[in-house]
C-alpha cells in the first residue's frame, strides 16, 4: 500500500524525482531491459533491491546461457551484464522500493518510494523483482546450498550426470523436476512429506513409470551430509521417526517458489500464488505504463535467458507506449 504520509513529507522536502523509466531489481530480466531501455534513450534508473544481480548470484556455475561456451559463473555474468547496461547510459542504485502507487490513466505518472525515503515519479515502471526459491532452512541445507544443494533441477541437473540424487517435494513442479533428474541421473530418491503426492494423477504417473526414481512417503529431510560438498543424505520416518543415510551427491529442493510481489498487492492484478499477470504475449499488466518481466511474471519455464528474453519485451513495450503517447500529444496539440 502506498503510504501517502510519506509521500506528503517527501513532496515537503523536494526529494521528488522525475524520471522517463524506473526498473525495479537487478536480475536477468532487469538487466536485460536497462540495456535495451537505455539503448532507446529512455535513460533508465534501476534500483537493485537487497540481492544485487539476483538469483544467479547464488549459484557457482551457469552453463546454460548462451554465449558462454565454457560456462560462467553466475556472480561474474550479472557484474557483466550490469557493466553493459551502465556502458549505454542506465543509472544503477542500491535500494529497495517500499510503496507503489500506480497510475490508472494513460499518460499517467506512476509514484514510487525507495528505501520508504526517496519519491520517484516515472513514466514507466519495469518490474523485474524476480521470485524466492523456498528452501527447508535446516543449518546443513544452507551450509551446502552451492555445494551440491539446489532449487533448480533444470539449472544444475546436468552436473550431476550418472550421479545419484535426492528431491524433496511433492507437487506438480518436483514431479516435473525428479522426471527431469531420472533422464540424466542414475537415481533420484523423492522424499514426500505426506503418505501421498499433491501433483496431478498424470505426473504421479509419470514419476511412478520411471524405474530410477525411488519414491519415499512420510519421509523428511533430517540432515545433508558433507562438509564441503553433499555426501549424503540422512532421512527421517515422520511415523515411526526411523532415520536412513543414503549416499547421494546433489539434493534438489523443489517445495515452490515465492514470487516478490508482495509490494504490489492491491495495484496489480496477480494469479492465486502471488505472480503478476501479463498481457496476452506481451509484458504489460493491468495498469498503462507498468510492465513485468522475469521470473515475477514466469512460474513455468525460470530460466536466466527466458526472463532476460522478457527484459527485452518489457523494455520494447516501455518504448512503444511512451512513443504512442508522445504521438497522441502531438496530435492533439
Ligand atoms: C541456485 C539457482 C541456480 C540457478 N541456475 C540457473 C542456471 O544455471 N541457468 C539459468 O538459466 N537459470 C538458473 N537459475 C534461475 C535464474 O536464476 C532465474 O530464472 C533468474 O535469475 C530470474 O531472473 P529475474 O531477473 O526475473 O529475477 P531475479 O534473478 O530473481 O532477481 C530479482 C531482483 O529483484 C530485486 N528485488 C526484489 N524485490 C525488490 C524491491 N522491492 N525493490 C528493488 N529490487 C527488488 C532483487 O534484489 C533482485 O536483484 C538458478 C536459480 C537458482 C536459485
Amino acid at each position: 500500500m502506498y503510504n501517502k504520509f510519506i509521500a506528503e513529507d517527501l513532496v515537503m522536502s523536494e526529494q521528488i524525482e522525475r524520471i522517463k523509466t524506473l526498473i525495479v531489481g537487478s536480475g536477468p530480466a532487469g538487466y536485460t531491459a536497462a540495456i535495451y531501455a537505455s539503448r532507446a534513450d529512455l535513460k533508465p534508473v534501476m534500483y537493485t533491491g537487497m540481492e544485487p544481480g539476483g538469483q544467479l548470484t547464488t549459484t557457482t556455475e551457469v552453463d546454460n546461457f548462451p554465449g558462454y561456451p565454457e560456462g560462467i559463473d553466475g556472480p561474474t555474468m550479472m557484474v557483466q551484464l550490469q557493466k553493459q547496461a551502465e556502458r549505454f547510459g542506465t543509472e544503477v542504485r542500491i535500494g529497495m522500493v517500499t510503496a507503489v502507487e500506480f497510475s490508472d490513466e494513460i499518460g499517467g505518472i506512476h509514484k514510487v518510494t525507495v528505501d520508504d525515503s526517496k519519491l520517484i515519479e516515472a513514466e514507466t515502471v519495469i518490474i523485474s523483482t524476480g521470485a524466492t526459491a523456498k528452501y527447508l532452512n535446516i543449518p546443513s541445507e544452507q551450509r551446502l546450498r552451492g555445494g551440491g544443494v539446489s532449487a533448480c533441477a533444470v539449472c544444475d541437473g546436468f552436473f550431476y550426470k550418472n550421479q545419484e540424487v535426492a528431491i524433496v517435494g511433492a507437487g506438480d513442479t518436483a514431479a516435473e523436476e525428479a522426471s527431469y533428474l531420472a533422464n540424466i541421473c542414475k537415481k533420484v530418491t523423492m522424499l514426500v512429506r505426506k503418505d501421498h503426492m499433491r501433483a496431478s494423477k498424470a505426473m504421479q504417473h509419470r514419476v511412478n513409470n520411471l524405474d530410477n526414481i525411488e519414491i519415499k512417503y512420510n519421509t523428511e529431510v533430517d540432515e545433508v551430509l558433507g562438509e564441503q560438498v553433499v555426501e549424503g543424505l540422512r532421512m527421517v520416518n515422520n511415523q515411526t521417526g526411523e532415520k536412513e543415510d543414503i549416499a547421494i551427491t546433489g539434493l534438489f529442493i523443489a517445495i515452490g517458489h515465492k514470487p516478490n510481489t508482495d509490494i504490489f498487492k492491491g495495484q496489480l492484478k496477480m494469479d492465486e500464488t502471488g505472480y503478476i499477470i501479463t498481457e496476452g504475449k506481451s509484458t504489460k499488466t493491468n495498469k498503462p505504463g507498468v510492465f513485468a518481466s522475469g521470473d515475477v511474471q514466469d512460474k513455468e519455464y525460470r530460466q536466466a535467458v527466458t526472463a532476460a528474453g522478457t527484459g527485452c519485451m518489457a523494455a520494447l513495450d516501455a518504448e512503444r507506449y511512451l512513443a504512442s503517447i508522445e504521438s497522441e500529444e502531438t496530435v492533439v496539440s
